[in-house]
């Protein structure tokens, strides 16, 4: 005997209600396998009610804001973080057509790659467009989460989805995330370092690549005068005291840094703590912009932009480059990729595939010997739909959180091409 069939569920649109589901699943369970199987789902449901915040915590968690370009503008944009959720809608970017689907399906928020709030907003009114979509968003109750840089950069984000869907083997990212890191430094009298190093590492301290419990540890003397009003762990008020103590030194993240020195001054027995906290210029090379890595075999660049043409679902590519030129080395960019066209000559790739070429990066790729497909920036961005959709309902299972993720499909290349 196999578990209930749930009863055909049908809808106009291409929504699937959250809600209906539940009560269907309920519904047979009951009948199925008696009412002890309906209480605990009706208890899970009211148990954890979804809030917008809820949802940025699961985006944040694989891709936090941390990770975006300093340019960009990520993280919710429209809506209050308290508001209940039930259905998301993910897309590519804020149209007039991606929210009236978001009316259609009746979702509370919108997750989109695009920001619809870029630039400094100086008025909203009816005659500018992107208010007109935040107005309507607005009155919609519609909240609006932007999930952009920090997804390209992210470890399983859309630029792996883009390496993975155009036959790259291996990739890596083809620029290191400029993810703010930490050289914290903190002085701890001799006996107590295990502890404040324990407590430093429980916090996210002491992680590089694929080792955590990262530190270095040396010996010294400190001095210090308590004054009149303290309570000194060492030494007297008004006298110098010179204990011994260990320098001990370790890296932190900027999304942990907050609880790490908050963890550091619980753990450390001096009322006032020394410790430095240095911002450092390292790239985090396991994260970052585009990838780079190698085709099962090399083809030639004709050949690879049909394969290209058929994986991505488009029609229109432009070539830079001799088509005839065997190309294995391929470095990728979703959108405007064109940034990183000096980083993928210098790592040795044969090609690039990107979108929103212009003239002169062409000239500058000829001249580097670099062959580009230009596949446009839709068609290379517009799979972080289905991409971050299947990632989120991984993670809301995990969680216990009773959201749906409904893919748009009513985003539209803005480009046509004909051929005359
Ligand atoms: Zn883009």
């Amino acid at each position: 005997m196999g578990p209930p069939s749930l009863p055909k569920v049908t809808h106009e649109s291409n929504c699937t209600a959250a809600e209906d589901i539940f009560n269907l699943v309920i519904k047979e369970s009951a009948t199925a396998t008696g009412k002890l199987h309906f209480l605990f789902l009706g208890s899970m449901k009211r148990r954890n009610p979804a809030r917008i915040q809820d949802l940025i915590g699961l985006i944040h968690t694989d891709y936090p804001p941390a990770l975006a370009e300093d340019w960009d503008n990520v993280g919710l944009q429209v809506g209050d973080p308290a508001a209940p959720l039930e259905r998301v809608l993910i897309a590519l970017d804020v149209t007039e057509a991606t929210l009236a689907e978001a009316e259609s399906c009746n979702v509370q928020a919108i997750i989109a790659h695009h920001p619809l709030i870029f630039r400094p907003l100086k008025s909203v009114t009816p005659l500018d467009p992107n208010s007109r979509l935040l107005m309507r968003a607005i009155s919609a109750n519609i909240a609006i989460i932007a999930a952009h840089t920090n997804l390209d950069c992210g470890a399983d984000g859309l630029n792996d989805w883009l390496a993975t869907r155009l036959g790259i083997e291996d990739a890596q990212p083809l620029q290191g995330a400029a993810l703010p890191l930490y050289k914290l430094v903190v002085y701890v009298p001799v006996g107590h370092q295990q502890a404040v190093e324990s407590a430093l590492f429980a916090a996210g301290a002491g992680t590089i690549g694929a080792y955590d419990h990262c530190s270095f540890a040396s010996a010294g003397t400190g001095r210090f005068r308590p004054g009149a009003t303290s309570t000194p762990f060492i030494g007297t008020a008004g006298q110098d005291s010179t204990p011994a103590e260990i320098r001990l030194e370790t890296i932190v993240s900027a999304e942990c840094v907050t609880k790490v020195i908050d963890k550091l001054r619980k753990a450390h027995p001096y009322e006032e703590p020394a410790y430095d906290l240095f911002l450092l210029q390292n790239r985090r090379n396991d994260l970052g912009l585009g990838r780079i890595g190698r085709l099962p075999q090399a083809l030639s660049l004709h050949d690879y932009a049909r394969q290209i043409a058929a994986a991505l679902g488009t029609n229109s590519l432009r070539l830079v480059g001799d088509p005839q030129r065997l190309v294995r080395k391929v470095a990728c960019c979703g959108g405007s990729g064109t940034s990183l066209l000096f980083a993928a000559q210098r790592q040795g790739a044969d090609l690039l595939v990107t979108g929103d070429v212009k003239y002169h990066d062409a000239r500058n790729a000829l001249d580097l010997g670099l062959a580009l497909v230009d596949a446009g920036h839709f068609a290379t961005e517009v799979l972080m739909v289905a991409g971050l959709a299947g990632k989120l309902r991984v993670a809301a299972q995990a969680r216990q959180l009773p959201v749906e993720f409904i893919e748009s499909t009513s985003g539209q290349d803005p480009f046509l091409s004909i051929i005359p």
